[in-house]
């Protein structure tokens, strides 16, 4: 018997980004947090669902009862399929918008999940054997949420990715109001302490817009590609704001989701917004998820920007929760300033900060 241990492993996305996917025993209750698959040169990776069998008392994939998906984003949800092949009967969450998003994105993939899913929305409670999982907005994309887990009168937050700012799409994470145990972090920029965003909005986000603005008086035409497709969703609203006459045209891909937000009346397009068919007269903006043509006299911007807090805003997030033990996922390295300051360097220092750190590796098992 496993009585009131809280046993945690990454399978997936734990000091890096993709395959997010986070094991969690509570007591005889063994659930996954997220379920996604990450891409190297190119190529496909699901989480190593075999380490399940490496924990000790779980011999069979069955004893996942289950999975909470925190939003749509293909690094925390696109290997659903695959789990569900391994485990046919477990249980899935996540709210009604992920669940939009989501099925736009994985399209036949998805059809074969829907039985395992159920809806949950924001502040709802979900009561198991032992213990209460809630649900709480998360800020980053529409439908994201952080889950609370109340297990033996400890609260453990997985915040999956979040942010403190509000988005064109979505407003900020609104936290639990209750005393955090345990933190399990979706720190992407942790280690990462010279990204910072500026006031309202990302720099290379202002960059991006203005690039495209000097393009279209310019006469040019600008081909803007996006390398997630709901971050398209959130170009065409600023698109829309910024520059109100700018003629917008939108790849099938990305207008798929577009369709599903506007079903559930979340109004993105406006009158000079178009789907890509033929290729549009100049001056005009291109948003597409495929590469730009090789040979062309259009103006070729990159669509990417982030949706998470900066590394100020990382610590003040966790000095504000202060949780007694804070677990840094989807936290890679930083690759551009190679510094070794972190998160916890900082609050180390902080007399008010009762927080022990934990940087997991794949497959590495804690007991909490
Ligand atoms: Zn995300
Ligand atoms: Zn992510």
């Amino acid at each position: 018997m496993t009585g009131s241990k809280i046993i945690f492993m990454p399978l997936g996305g734990a000091q890096s980004v993709g395959a997010s996917c986070y094991f969690l025993k509570l007591g005889e209750t063994n659930l996954l947090l997220d379920c996604g698959y990450g891409l190297t040169n190119g190529i496909r990776f699901a989480p190593k669902f075999s380490a399940l069998l490496d924990v000790p008392y779980l011999q069979d994939f069955h004893q996942v009862s289950h999975v909470v998906i925190s939003h749509a984003h293909l690094d925390h949800a696109a290997a659903l399929p695959d789990f569900l092949q391994l485990n046919e009967r477990a249980a899935v969450y996540m709210t009604d918008l992920t669940r939009e998003i989501l099925s736009a994105q994985l399209e036949e993939r998805f059809t074969r999940l829907e039985e395992n899913i159920s809806s949950v929305a924001f502040l709802q409670r979900i009561p198991l054997p032992h213990l209460k999982i809630s649900f709480h907005q998360a800020g980053h994309i529409p439908g994201a949420i952080m889950t609370l887990i109340n297990f033996r009168g400890k609260n453990i937050l997985y915040t999956g990715d979040y942010s403190t700012f509000s988005t064109q799409l979505v407003g900020a994470a609104l936290l639990p109001n209750v005393k955090i145990d345990i933190l399990i972090l979706c720190g992407l920029h942790a280690r990462h302490p010279n990204y910072r965003r500026y006031g309202d909005s990302d720099a290379t986000l202002k960059k991006l817009l203005n690039k495209i603005y000097h393009a279209l008086r310019h006469g040019k035409s600008v081909y803007c590609q996006v390398t997630q497709i709901s971050k398209g969703v959130e170009l065409i609203t600023l698109i829309n704001k910024f520059l109100p006459q700018a003629e917008l045209y939108i790849d099938e891909r990305v207008m798929k989701i577009v369709r599903r937000f506007e079903n559930l009346h979340i109004p993105i397009m406006c009158e000079q917004n178009h789907p890509l068919s033929v290729l549009p007269r100049a001056p005009c903006v291109i948003l597409s998820t495929l590469s730009p043509p090789v040979h062309s006299s259009l103006e070729i911007v990159n669509g990417d920007f982030s949706l998470h807090d900066d590394f100020a805003a990382t610590v003040e997030f966790v000095r504000r929760v202060n949780p007694k033990t804070c677990v840094v996922v989807h936290s890679p390295p930083d690759k551009i300033f190679y510094t070794g300051t972190t998160l916890e360097q900082v609050l180390i220092n902080d007399p008010d900060s009762r927080t022990s750190f934990i940087f997991p590796h794949t497959g590495e098992l804690f007991e909490l």
